[in-house]
């Protein structure tokens, strides 16, 4: 069976279309006002806020799934609240995770921890991680 191979151009449209079809919700609608990031309890120890996820997630920009916000994400849905378009920034972490864990991509994991980090991450943080990887 051939490969259709993707230009970089179809490759972000797709990944941007993952996502959209996995949290349901309409991204493109976001106008950067930063309100979730300015209510999230865990912002303080994210590689990258989550209106900055959400701006790499309209560009399909799938280096998005490198970054900790998403398995540092609480669920708390205090985002999703927030935002003026209606937004639900949680289920767009919860895509993002679900992403990563489909491609097997790294995640979570205690042994890779560095003491610093065990310190400074919020623990509600490390365990709804740890929770979302067995359910
Ligand atoms: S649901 Fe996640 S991203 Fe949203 S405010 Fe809570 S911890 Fe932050
Ligand atoms: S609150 Fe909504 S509109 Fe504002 S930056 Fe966040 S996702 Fe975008």
């Amino acid at each position: 069976m051939s490969m259709v191979k993707l230009t970089k151009t179809e490759k972000r449209i797709a990944f941007r279309q993952k996502v959209l079809d996995l949290a349901g919700a309409n991204i493109m609608r976001c106008y950067q006002c930063g309100e979730c990031s300015g209510g999230c309890p865990e912002s303080a120890v994210m590689d990258l806020l989550p209106n900055q996820v959400i701006h790499k997630i309209q560009l399909g920009d799938e280096s998005v799934l490198d970054t900790n916000t998403f398995w540092i994400c609480s669920s708390c849905l205090i985002c999703s609240a927030r935002c003026p378009k209606g937004i639900d920034i949680a289920k767009v972490m919860e895509s993002l995770r679900e992403i990563s864990l489909r491609a097997k991509k790294s995640y979570v994991t205690l042994e890779a921890l560095t003491k610093e980090e065990l310190e400074e991450l919020p623990q509600i943080a490390l365990i709804s991680s740890f929770k979302k990887q067995t359910s």
